[in-house]
Parts: structure tokens; C-alpha cells; sequence
């Protein structure tokens, strides 16, 4: 029987991992006082319905970075937090419908139709930008016996960030820093320093928790390998000295230059190395 509804899967005590079917996913920490939602996904579901099922607290509500897959759900709510280099991208998405549609049936077709019931029709045609409130470094969420700091980490959009839940040790990277790191827009020596700041705060998490856990058909809820960022690392010093064979293909419809390394994939614009 396929699944009607956004899967949820509790990775930690009152912190909640919604994966809307398979295209994106967004993580509810519910603390004492407060809850926040991180990332709002496609929106293909009725994402507040979804929270509202799991918490009562008042919400607040805040974005890793702006691409169409991780606010295409912002509609359902009057304010969010967002980076501000990522605020251009986040209003464009208003326009974008057909585009995400597309995009989530491009999922669907490649497995995600044999186990979701799920129609990208379901997307508004006029999405909604919510009050846009700014998203800094250093920023903490106070959700009541539990905070969440930020941590800018540019390079898969310029605006990137990712939210650190102290108490649970397990940190939100968006699309920052994962097993298939798509950074075309930066450079590499940039990708590279981002990588190695999140590098800096792996003492303090035990998990990292990308915006697409149980990617396509795959309804896993795991978190990325711990070797994720030595890799990345290695790989943009691979690059940066010229060693190993780049693979090129195409990525919804976008050609992509990659290369591998352990347990990670670095995707990057070969003719800017650096700034
Ligand atoms: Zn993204």
C-alpha cells in the first residue's frame, strides 16, 4: 500500500524528522516552551497540519537556505528566518511552482511513485513568501531546556546555515555539508573553508542530519556518515592539485562536474577553483 502521508520518525526525544516523500525532509525540535521547524520542503503537504499533529508549543519557523526544495512550503506560515544572502532565491520560489512540480515528479518517476501516493499537483501555484526575518551566525533558538544555535555555512547556496541542537548533539546541515555535495555556484577554495568550519564543530554533534534524509525511494532517517567531512576536505585538495578524474553528468538537466571520495561526492565549478 503506498504512503499518503509525509513520514515521520522520531530521531531523538521530542525531535521529529518529516520526510515529505522522499523529495525533501524538515526536522521539528520541540523544546519546553517553544518549537521550531526547520525547513518547510516542497510543498507538497499541508506542512502546518503535519506540526500542528505533533506539537501544541508556540512555532517558530526558519530555513537552512533558500532553494525551492527546503521553502517551497513557506506559504503555510507568516514569518520565517532565513539567511539574508539566501533572500533573493527565497522570493523567487514564489514564482517557481511549475518548476518544483517538476521537480518532485522527477522523484516520483525515479521510485518515489512505488512507494508514495503523493501528486505534485498538490503545490500552490501562487506560493506565498512569508515575513522574511534575518538568520545570523552565532544566532541561538531558546525552545526551553533546550537551545539551537546557527552556524553559517555557505557554499551550497551563499546564504547556507546550520542549526546546532546542543542538548541532543546532532546538528540540521541543510544541504551544507553530505554525502553528495552539490556546490557548482562557489568556488572550491570557498567550499573547502565552509567544509572545514563545520569540520570545527564536529566535537560538539554526534549527528548530522542533511535536508534530505530518506532521499527518493529510499524511506531511511539516517544520519550522514561521520567521515562526511574529511572527505569533502580531501576531495577539495584533490581538486585544488589538479589529482584524480572528474566525472561529468547531468543533474536535473543541469550539467554537473563531480568527484569521489570515500564516502562522499563533491560536485563543483571546475573553472573557478577560487575567488
Ligand atoms: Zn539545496
Amino acid at each position: 500500500m503506498a504512503i499518503k502521508t509525509p513520514l515521520i520518525c522520531e530521531i531523538a526525544p521530542d525531535t521529529y524528522a518529516i520526510n515529505e516523500f522522499g523529495t525533501a525532509a524538515m526536522y521539528l525540535l520541540v523544546g519546553k516552551e517553544r518549537a521550531l521547524l526547520i525547513d518547510t520542503g516542497c510543498g507538497i503537504c499541508d506542512l502546518k497540519a503535519v506540526v500542528d499533529s505533533l506539537t501544541d508549543k508556540p512555532l517558530t519557523v526558519a530555513a537552512t537556505h533558500g532553494h525551492m526544495d527546503h521553502v517551497g512550503g513557506m506559504g503555510c506560515f507568516k514569518e520565517m528566518y532565513i539567511n539574508e544572502k539566501d533572500w533573493e532565491m527565497t522570493k523567487s520560489v514564489a514564482g517557481k511552482a511549475d518548476e518544483i512540480k517538476s521537480y518532485a515528479d522527477s522523484f516520483g518517476k525515479s521510485g518515489g511513485y512505488e512507494i508514495y501516493d503523493y501528486s505534485p499537483d498538490r503545490i500552490s501555484e501562487n506560493i506565498a513568501v512569508p515575513k522574511l526575518l534575518p538568520l545570523r551566525e552565532g544566532q541561538r533558538f531558546e525552545l526551553g531546556e533546550r537551545a539551537v544555535e546557527v552556524f553559517e555555512i555557505p557554499g551550497h547556496t551563499p546564504g547556507g546555515c546550520s542549526f546546532l541542537d546542543e542538548k541532543n548533539r546532532i546538528i540540521f546541515s541543510g544541504d551544507c555539508c553530505n554525502i553528495n555535495l552539490l556546490a557548482p555556484e562557489c568556488s572550491v577554495t570557498a567550499t573547502l573553508k565552509a567544509i572545514e568550519k563545520f569540520k570545527s564543530l564536529s566535537g560538539r554533534f554526534d549527528q548530522n542530519f542533511n535536508g534530505h534524509a530518506g532521499f527518493g525511494a529510499c524511506p531511511n532517517c539516517l544520519s550522514q556518515p561521520k567521515s562526511v567531512p574529511d572527505d569533502l576536505i580531501h576531495i577539495c585538495h584533490d581538486i585544488l592539485e589538479h589529482k584524480g578524474t572528474p566525472f561529468q553528468f547531468e543533474f536535473l538537466g543541469y550539467p554537473l562536474t563531480q568527484m569521489k571520495y570515500g564516502n562522499a561526492k563533491l560536485s563543483y565549478d571546475p573553472d573557478r577553483l577560487g575567488d
